[in-house]
């Protein structure tokens, strides 16, 4: 999703420790303590000579491998705890492992979808490669090139699995002298002689990663991917390439990169001509900007923000459904926060989500920058939560599945803490895990805020 611009805005300030939190004195040294003064320790390291400084970098690779192998193996330990728990509480076994890995993103920082793969990368080390595993707590092989060995024997069995990470990973000078292409290569090879037939299988899972994405590009445009089997991929661009070639030998002036992009827009959004704005493409901006020609950047939600002369331009060739969009969506003056909306049924109405998914602008999982699909009553409509704006957020589909896990709650949080990037009053989320961890999710700010104080 478009999330750069707005990450900061995720980035809520996390505790180390439980909520509960304790009183440090006379408490033993925990886990967490002991590489806070490794931290501590490292911002006063300073090197005396050339050579200390060129030797420092490296065992600073090491540590960082170690550092990873140690998150690994914390995961894996966290995994099977956790679901033994769940078992004991009488959990059926195929709900077991539940939440762990949105845990494990939260705790990492990262979307949920990285926590999954963070997770299943841990659990093959510390279950089925303990040679790379071995390398890696060495600092022998990087968490990238151990991550390229776990994804290249990911079709395996098992035991063909270990075969490739004894040959490849026992002898770690050797692990250690192969570079990413030649460690996949070398994969790829002892792979495809332990079981030739996983050259199919990949290829099939491969075609299952099949997607679109997006993200912003500069001058206020957009770089839309696909990623598709090859076959597909050459037949689009083949069919954009013959709708080009007819009309540029009539003399359409065009050239061919532009026509083909237009002719991509019309055949995607249905239009007759390359005209976004006619599809559900919404802006947000101050009257100010719009009508004063002032300069406060607008808002587009799925792109992000646009300067204000390409918002006015934008806001000029709207249909009448777009204008009344921009009306609708009118800022508040001091917080930037959205004017706010109410309904009485269950679900959300339209107007509502999609009022919600413009105050939020992507998933209301901390780092989740998925897009919005889903408006999720905070407090469920089944234990008294109204469907209105306050009680509302966005959340993305794997999210809003996720959040159903037992041990998790949300609330909608009107004091975030003063320590985060936020000191107004934007729309704020409390997420409460099973291990007691509190994060913090702020809606991004929209045009008309006053900017926060430093
Ligand atoms: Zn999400």
């Amino acid at each position: 999703m478009f999330g750069s611009s707005t990450a900061v805005t995720t980035e809520a300030p996390v505790r180390l420790k439980a909520a509960d939190g304790g009183s440090p004195l006379a408490a033993p040294i925990t886990v967490t303590d002991s590489i806070a003064m490794w931290i501590e320790e490292l911002s006063r390291l300073e090197g005396t000579s050339k050579k200390e400084c060129i030797d420092s970098i490296g065992a600073l690779e090491d540590l960082k491998a170690a550092a990873a192998a140690a998150q690994a193996r914390f995961a894996a330990d966290y995994d099977s705890r956790q679901r033994h728990d769940q078992s004991a509480l009488g959990m059926p076994k195929k709900e077991q492992g539940k939440g762990i890995a949105g845990e494990i993103a939260l705790a990492r920082r990262v979307s949920p979808n990285q926590g999954n793969q963070h997770l299943g990368f841990s659990k093959a080390l510390v279950n089925e490669m303990p040679h790379t595993l071995k390398a890696l707590t060495a600092g022998k092989v990087s968490e990238w090139r151990a991550t390229l060995l776990v994804k290249e024997t990911a079709c395996l069995t098992v035991e063909d699995r270990a075969e490739v990470d004894h040959q490849l990973a026992s002898d770690q000078n050797y692990l250690q002298g192969l570079s990413d292409r030649r460690l996949t290569a070398e994969a790829r090879k002892a792979s495809y002689q332990l079981d030739p037939q996983s050259v199919v299988r990949r290829a099939a899972k491969a075609t299952n990663e099949r997607t679109v994405t997006g993200r912003p590009a500069p001058d206020a445009m957009a770089y839309v991917t696909a990623l598709l089997p090859a076959s597909q991929g050459v037949a689009v661009l083949a069919a954009l390439t013959r709708a080009a070639n007819g009309p540029r030998a009539e003399g359409d002036q065009r050239g061919r990169g532009q026509f083909m992009a237009d002719t991509f827009v019309e055949r995607i959004t249905g239009q007759s001509q390359a005209d976004a704005t006619a599809v559900d493409v919404q802006l947000v901006m101050t009257d100010r900007t719009l009508l004063a020609g002032d300069g406060e950047p607008a808002f587009l939600p799925g792109y992000g923000v646009i300067p204000a002369q390409v918002g006015r331009d934008l806001a000029r060739q709207g249909t009448a459904a777009a204008e009344a969009w921009i009306r609708r969506l009118y800022t508040a003056p001091v917080s930037g926060q959205l004017v706010g909306m109410d309904s009485r049924s269950r679900l959300f109405p339209k107007g509502l989500s999609r009022f919600i998914a413009t105050r939020d602008q992507i998933c209301g999982t901390p780092w989740c920058d998925a897009p919005i699909r889903h408006t999720d009553h905070v407090v469920p409509w089944s234990a008294g939560g109204q469907t209105n704006e306050s009680n509302g957020r966005g959340l993305c589909e794997a999210c809003n599945y996720a959040k159903e896990a037992p041990g998790w709650t949300v609330q909608a949080a009107p004091d975030p803490p003063d320590t985060g990037p936020v000191r107004d009053s934007r729309y704020t989320t409390k997420t409460s895990t099973p291990t007691g961890h509190v994060y913090w999710f702020t809606a991004p700010s929209l045009p008309g805020a006053t900017p926060a104080k430093a």
